[in-house]
């Protein structure tokens, strides 16, 4: 991901190192290379409109001051306003004062939200802490056996609905059929077996639809979690900002993981959608394996991108 992005970028920011000054025309014609870089990598519009106003005028600012070298000032004010359309500051799972801390996962069928799940949950037992996982994508014939193993390998407990329960607070799972059942009993069970976390994978659609949303918001208003993160696949391209759109509007949620950015698309949904949604983008998936996985950082991304 980013490689064509990122080899643009570089060569644009490289044509500057020759000059001593810059004029604004020099600027100028820096901008308008980086812009269609962005646009070309998928970027959404208003989000690449934003940052080039913000490089134009503290490039110019940059010349004003005479400083001493001018193209690196521009690399600079380029790699900040890139932190800055990632996030800034690297934001960390917000955990509960009285556990169990409850996430829940929300987003497309595909987006990678039961890997994903398994992913969190080793890594949340790396820092210490005791997950359980609460399969409620009922929808798809395959995801609950997935979670389970998913959940094996990571070595974390799964409570799922088992064939044949039929009311909530059978010994293995609740209300099969009924995912906002489980997730309540999920919960449950987290409390009753001293879980602090508990990590609720949710049910996704190929597409967005009314459904979809309205089973998601169930789960919310019955387990009131302390995060929902959107899972986002990246490799979407320009459908990331609408199907971003409709989460937030159907379910809302408090922080974003995009996943498959190990992949070849133009990466312009990891650059626009923590711009369009206002929420932070909190892990990174790069693979299928369960360690393929890490907290955001936005500066990290930043110095990536512009190599
Ligand atoms: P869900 O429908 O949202 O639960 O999605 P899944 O977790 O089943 O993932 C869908 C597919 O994407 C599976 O084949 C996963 O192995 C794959 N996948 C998930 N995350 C990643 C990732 O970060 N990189 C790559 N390359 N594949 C991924």
């Amino acid at each position: 991901m980013f490689e064509s992005l990122s080899d643009r970028l570089t060569a644009t920011l490289k044509d500057l190192r020759g000059k001593g000054r810059l004029s604004p025309a020099d600027v100028d014609a820096t901008c308008r290379e980086i812009r269609l870089a962005l646009l070309e990598a998928d970027v959404a519009l208003p989000v690449v409109r934003t940052f080039i106003a913000r490089i134009k005028e503290r490039a110019k600012g940059a010349e004003v001051s005479a400083a001493l070298n001018p193209a690196q000032q521009v690399v600079k004010v380029v790699n900040e306003e890139l932190v800055g359309i990632l996030g800034g500051e690297t934001r960390r799972i917000q955990f509960a004062k009285t556990p169990p801390t409850v996430i829940m996962l929300a987003g497309l069928q595909g987006a990678g939200k039961t890997t994903l799940a398994g992913k969190l949950a080793q890594w949340l037992r790396g820092q210490g802490h005791t997950p359980l996982l609460v399969a409620c994508d009922l929808q798809r014939p395959n995801a609950v056996t997935q979670l389970k193993v998913v959940g094996e390998r990571a070595g974390v407990p799964v409570f799922a609905p088992h064939p044949g329960a039929t009311t909530a607070g059978e010994a293995e799972g609740a209300g099969v059929g009924d995912p906002v059942a489980v997730a309540r009993a999920g919960i449950e069970e987290a409390k009753a077996r001293q879980h602090d976390v508990v990590v609720v994978d949710t049910a996704g659609r190929l597409g967005v639809d009314e459904a979809l949303m309205q089973q998601a918001a169930d789960i919310r208003d019955a387990i009131s979690p302390d995060e929902v993160l959107f899972v986002l696949d990246a490799m979407i391209g320009q459908d990331a900002v609408a199907t971003a759109d409709a989460f937030r509007a159907g379910v809302g949620f408090t922080g974003v993981v995009l996943t498959k950015l190990d992949g070849d698309a133009r990466g312009g949904a990891a650059l626009s959608v923590r711009e369009v949604t206002g929420q932070p983008i909190l892990f990174a998936s790069t693979g299928e394996k369960l360690d393929d996985f890490d907290v955001f950082h936005p500066e990290r991304m930043a110095s990536r991108i512009l190599g």
